[in-house]
């Protein structure tokens, strides 16, 4: 997938300035940057879902995680899996819900499920939802840190399996270090920087990746 010349203003402000990227087919690519960077706008672009300059080729397809599930509350976690698939397809339902740890919940509500398990459906219909580009909205963010272990590490295990393309947006550098095979840091719509990661995702959560601290001084440079 590939971003050439992309800029995106919102009146005066320019969310993003000129941007051209290359996504490696098969590689999660953390998109850093302070609030404000236009880390959500690049995703936006992605999706198609904003009028923008420039091109994007190769997301034809794409699935959307975000911070907040989104479930649909009178669906149960099951129903909200099968609003995605085509009715021959329902029976990867159940092996998701294996993964993600829910086969029990199925014909539960999301008001019956924590917001851990919501976010779990959301992880899986994210995956289930058929892309060429998987596009994940700082959905560890709002999760206490056992929480994010464990999705973090669901996230990678379900990613293992067929190794899809994902642009992974986060402002937290150790998620970026754990998931991502590269960072690109976004600064006033601009890409400043593009690290590769070392290592195979996910990685041990205790770990502290060298380039972690690379990015963290990145990020905080001017
Ligand atoms: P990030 O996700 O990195 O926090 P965003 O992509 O949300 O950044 O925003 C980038 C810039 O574009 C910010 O200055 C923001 O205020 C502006 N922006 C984003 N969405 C809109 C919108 N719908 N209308 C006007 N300005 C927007």
């Amino acid at each position: 997938m590939k971003l050439s010349s992309v800029t995106k203003k919102y009146g005066e402000t320019v969310a993003l300035d000129n941007v051209s990227l290359d996504f490696e087919t098969g590689k999660i690519t953390a998109v850093l940057g302070e609030s404000g960077a236009g880390k959500t706008t690049l995703l936006n672009v992605i999706a198609g879902m904003v009028p923008h300059e420039g091109t994007v080729d190769g997301a034809e397809r794409v699935s959307y995680l975000f911070q907040s599930p989104k479930l649909l509350p009178n669906l149960s976690a099951e129903g909200n899996l099968k609003l995605v698939l085509k009715k021959e397809e329902w029976g990867k339902i159940d092996p998701i819900l294996q993964k993600v740890g829910l086969i029990g919940k199925k014909k539960a509500f999301p008001n019956e499920l924590s917001g851990g398990e919501r976010q779990r459906v959301a992880i899986a219909r994210a995956f289930l939802f058929p892309h060429d580009v998987l596009l994940m909205d700082e959905p560890f963010s709002s999760l206490d840190l056992s929480l994010k272990k464990s999705l973090l590490e669901l996230t990678g295990t379900l990613w293992r399996e067929k190794r899809e393309t994902v642009v992974f947006v986060t402002h937290d550098v150790h998620e970026a270090a754990l998931l991502a095979h590269r960072a690109v840091l976004l600064r006033k719509g601009k890409t400043v920087d593009d690290i590769p990661i070392s290592g195979e995702p996910v990685r041990d959560f205790f770990a502290r990746p060298a380039e972690e601290e690379t990015l963290v001084r990145l990020l905080m440079q001017e």
